[in-house]
């Protein structure tokens, strides 16, 4: 019997991670378990096409926190593509660099409910369904029972590369953990130790 190759299954996790919190490591480890993923790569973005005006901080110091908070995990890897690429950063071309890495891995992105009820608006969204299936994690504050409603404009077939995943619930932000710096609260618990250290050492989120 002819033995069947075995396509290994790679996660990316993108997003801004300004800072990265327990919510992203969460959607992560979850995904990797639930679909079987090799590993996630966590990739922070140079500039988010998404973000509006907002300053965004150092890439380095967010790359820097992405490696502190993922260091625990032997399945969590983080890479510089999108930062070193600088510029908007653009998913479809992240994931067409790891399809061209790893030509015989499938390749599935990792996204929360609020990133994936956006996906219509993604550049090259078809081009990018067509290399990659989505993984979207459940949300606090983000439904997405209408989400086949909200894709209905997207070719039939399409919609399957799409799953929902359901993860425990941590109604954290990035935006609400650079408030609370600023107002001087407390970010313990929300995101790793390493992280927190970082941000206080750093003086990140002051104003
Ligand atoms: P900001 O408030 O600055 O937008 P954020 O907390 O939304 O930050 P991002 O870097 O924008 O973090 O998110 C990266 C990815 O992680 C997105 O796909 C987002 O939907 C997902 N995500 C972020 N926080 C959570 C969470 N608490 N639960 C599930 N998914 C999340
Ligand atoms: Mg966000």
């Amino acid at each position: 019997m002819k033995k069947e190759k075995k396509i290994s299954k790679i996660g990316i996790m993108g997003g801004t991670f300004d800072p990265i919190h327990y919510g992203h490591l969460v959607a992560a480890e979850g995904a990797r378990h639930h679909f079987d993923l090799e590993v996630v790569v966590f990739v922070p973005a140079a500039r988010p096409p998404h973000k509006g005006a907002r300053a965004i901080t150092d890439p380095a110091h967010r790359l820097n926190m992405t490696v502190l908070a993922t260091g625990s995990n032997p399945d969590f890897e983080v890479s510089d593509v999108e930062i070193k690429r600088m510029g908007t950063s653009y998913t479809i071309e992240t994931v067409s660099y790891f399809h061209q890495a790893w030509p015989d891995s499938d390749i599935c992105f990792i996204t929360g409910a609020d990133a994936v009820l956006e996906i219509l608006t993604w550049h090259r969204v078809r081009e990018l369904l067509d290399l990659c299936s989505f993984i979207a994690a459940t949300r606090p504050g983000y439904r997405l029972e209408n989400l086949a409603e909200t894709l209905k404009g997207l070719p039939p077939g399409y919609i399957d590369r799409i799953s929902v995943m359901e993860v425990p619930a941590l109604a954290i932000s990035s935006t609400d953990i650079r408030d609370r710096v600023r107002r001087g609260m407390p970010i313990k618990y929300l995101l790793p130790e390493e992280v927190e250290n970082y941000i206080y050492e750093k003086g990140l989120y002051r104003k």
